[in-house]
C-alpha cells in the first residue's frame, strides 16, 4: 500500500474484483479472484541468500530499519554486499513484475513471490530479467553493482521485500516509521538457517 507497486497491486485487484462482481454475468470470476488471492497466500516460500556464494557474514543484521538513513529516513532491507558482477538470484520463485533504470533504486527487478510478496533487488550493474518472465528460486536476475545512490558506495545488492497486505502484529511503536514495518517484511528472518 505504501510502495507504488504494492498500491497499484491492490488498485487492480479490488477494481477488478468489483468490476466483476458487480456484472451478473462474471460474478462467479469474483469467486474465481478470491481463490486465487487465499492460493497465493497457501503457496510456501522457500528461500535462498540472493547472491551467489554469499553467507549470512555478507549483510549486516541490524541494517534493517537503520536509522537515520539518507532520504529513505529508515533502511527498509537489507544490503548484501559482494563483488561487482557476482551473479544476483531470486530469493524465491515468482514473477518478474518489472524492472528498471534510474531513481535511488538504480537498475532494480521487481519479482512477485508466493503470499503475495513483493521481492526487490536493486543497485545491480547488470539486469538478466525481463517483465512477466517466470522465474525460479536461484535464477539469475543480474549481477551486483553499485548503481543508483549506491554510487561510490562499495558494490551491494539491496534487497527488500513488501507486501500488500499490512502484518497488523510487525507495527512497531517504537521505531522511526514503525507503522510501516507492516508493509516491510525483514528478509534476514528467512535467510538466517
Ligand atoms: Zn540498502
Amino acid at each position: 500500500m505504501i510502495t507504488r507497486t504494492t498500491r497499484n497491486f491492490l488498485t487492480t485487484l479490488i477494481t477488478g474484483f468489483f468490476w466483476l462482481f458487480f456484472r451478473k454475468k462474471y460474478r462467479n470470476y469474483s469467486i474465481f479472484v478470491l481463490v486465487v488471492l487465499v492460493v497465493g497466500f497457501l503457496l510456501p516460500q522457500p528461500m535462498s541468500i540472493p547472491v551467489q556464494g554469499a553467507t549470512t557474514a555478507d549483510w549486516d543484521v541490524n541494517s534493517f530499519w537503520a536509522y537515520p538513513w539518507g532520504s529513505s529516513i529508515t533502511h527498509k532491507g537489507i544490503d548484501i554486499f559482494e563483488e561487482k558482477g557476482t551473479p544476483v538470484t531470486a530469493a524465491t520463485y515468482g514473477i518478474v513484475v518489472y524492472t528498471h533504470e534510474g531513481g535511488k533504486g538504480g537498475k532494480s527487478v521487481m519479482v512477485l513471490g508466493p503470499k503475495w510478496r513483493f521481492h526487490y533487488y536493486a543497485h545491480l550493474d547488470r539486469i538478466d530479467a525481463f517483465p512477466l518472465q517466470p522465474v525460479k528460486m536461484g535464477s539469475q536476475l543480474g549481477t551486483v553493482g553499485d548503481t543508483g545512490n549506491a554510487k561510490g558506495k562499495p558494490p551491494h545488492l539491496h534487497y527488500a521485500i513488501t507486501t500488500p497486505f499490512p502484518y497488523l502484529g510487525l507495527r512497531d511503536t517504537e521505531a522511526v516509521q514503525g507503522w510501516k514495518k507492516m508493509f516491510y517484511l525483514n528478509p534476514d528472518r528467512w535467510l538466517r538457517p
